[in-house]
C-alpha cells in the first residue's frame, strides 16, 4: 500500500498519508469496507487521493482472493518470478517498476526495478540503447545480470544517479566509470555536455559522490 501511495509523490507525504491509514483502519479488511469518500479523505495528505483510495481498495480485493483471506502474499516467494511479476503487474496501478520493487524488497527475488536513476545511468554507460522503453530496459538488464547482483545494482546506480550521474548533466570528473562509459567518450568529443566538479565536502561531512567514497577526496589525475 505504501509503494501505491508514493506513486508520484514526495516521500515524506506518502509517508504521512500511509501512517494516517494505520492509524484510522485496524486492518486491512477495514480499508477494504471502508467507503470510497472516507478512505480518500484519510489518504488526502498523500496526493491523487481520489485516484489512489480505489486503487488500493481494489489492490486489496485481488489480495484477498489470491491469498484467500490470509493477506500472506507469500506465495510470490516460490512462485517462477515471470509468473510472480505478470500477477502484479495485472494490478491496477502496479506497473513493471512497482513490480519488481515488490519482489526485490519484500521477497529477495531477482527482479530489477528500472527507476528513472537506473535508466539514465545505465543508458549513459551503454548498457541501453538511447530511448530505450521502460519495459524494454527491465528486459534487457535483467538478462545481463546474474541474480545476486540485480539488488546492489538497484541501490548503487540510484545513488550514482542521484549524487555523480546526475540529470541533465553528470558530474564526470569524480566518476570512476569513464574508462567503460559511452556517454564520457561522446563528451570527451565535445559532443555531450557533463558538469564541473563541485567544490570538496567540509571536513566531516557525509561523502556525496562515489569518487568520496572511494578515493578520498582529490580526484584522479
Ligand atoms: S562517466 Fe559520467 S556519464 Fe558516465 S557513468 Fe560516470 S558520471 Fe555518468
Amino acid at each position: 500500500m505504501l509503494t501505491i501511495l508514493s506513486q508520484n509523490t514526495a516521500d515524506t507525504n506518502s509517508f504521512r498519508a500511509f501512517t494516517a491509514l494505520r492509524a484510522r483502519y485496524a486492518s486491512w479488511d477495514e480499508v477494504l469496507a471502508a467507503p470510497s469518500d472516507e478512505l480518500i479523505e484519510v489518504i488526502r495528505p498523500g496526493g491523487l487521493a481520489p485516484t489512489k483510495a480505489p486503487r488500493i481498495q481494489h489492490v486489496l480485493a485481488e489480495v484477498k482472493e489470491a491469498s484467500h483471506g490470509t493477506w500472506d502474499l507469500s506465495f510470490l516467494a516460490g512462485t517462477p518470478l515471470r509468473e510472480a511479476r505478470d500477477w502484479l503487474d495485472a494490478l491496477p496501478g502496479i506497473g513493471r517498476k512497482t513490480a519488481a520493487i515488490v519482489l526485490l524488497f519484500n521477497f529477495g527475488r531477482p527482479a530489477l526495478p528500472v527507476d528513472t536513476h537506473v535508466h539514465r545511468v545505465a543508458t549513459r554507460l551503454g548498457m541501453l540503447p538511447p530511448r530505450t522503453p521502460l519495459e524494454r530496459a527491465h528486459d534487457l538488464l535483467e538478462e545481463v545480470l546474474q541474480p545476486d547482483e540485480v539488488y546492489p545494482f538497484h541501490v548503487e546506480l540510484i545513488r550514482h544517479g542521484r549524487d555523480t550521474c546526475r540529470a541533465p548533466r553528470p558530474i564526470c570528473g569524480l566518476c570512476p566509470l569513464t574508462d567503460v562509459c559511452a556517454y564520457f567518450a561522446q563528451a570527451q568529443r565535445g559532443r555531450l555536455p557533463i558538469a564541473p566538479v563541485p567544490e570538496p565536502a567540509p571536513p566531516g561531512a557525509e561523502p556525496r559522490f562515489h569518487h568520496e567514497l572511494i578515493h578520498g577526496w582529490a580526484p584522479p589525475e
